[in-house]
């Protein structure tokens, strides 16, 4: 058992689905049934929210996050998140890149179109 847990919950700005500037932003805490249920979702990257309805059954999916399911790198999520036209490369920064690096992702197509930024 660790230590510690830290219960993220109380931050709010993980959680939520919002579209600013024509940019989807998706909380990393977001469940895949709010994702699934979103109509900014649907408007902006239909393939996410097709992909969301498929994994597992409701009541997984009101606990499972999108982070979560990202970070599982097998995750359902990722085709359609790769699919979006506003790709979930859209705001990586160089730290993000170096993180998903030490997890096995390939990040060269990102950095190669120019997605990878300083902050
Ligand atoms: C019965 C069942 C059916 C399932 N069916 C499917 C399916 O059809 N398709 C599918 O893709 N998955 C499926 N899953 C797997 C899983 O539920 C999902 O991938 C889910 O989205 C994981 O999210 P979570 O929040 O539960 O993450 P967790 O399982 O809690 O975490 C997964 C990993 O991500 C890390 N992590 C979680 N949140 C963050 C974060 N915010 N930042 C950084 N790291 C983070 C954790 O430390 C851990 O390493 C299923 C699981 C179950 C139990």
């Amino acid at each position: 058992m660790p230590s510690y847990l830290i219960d993220l919950s109380a931050v709010k700005e993980l959680t939520g689905i919002k579209v600013k500037h024509n940019r989807l932003t998706i909380g990393a805490l977001t469940s895949l049934a709010q994702v699934r249920s979103s109509a900014e979702v649907l408007a902006n990257a239909p393939a996410l929210t097709a992909a969301a309805a498929a994994i597992a059954a409701h009541s997984i999916r009101q606990l499972a996050t999108i982070g979560g399911n990202i970070v599982t790198r097998v995750g359902d999520s990722l085709p359609g998140l790769s699919l979006t036209k506003r790709s979930w490369f859209g705001k990586m920064t160089k730290e993000n890149a170096r993180w998903m690096r030490s997890r096995g992702w390939n990040v060269a197509e990102a950095e190669r179109q120019g997605f990878v930024h300083d902050r």
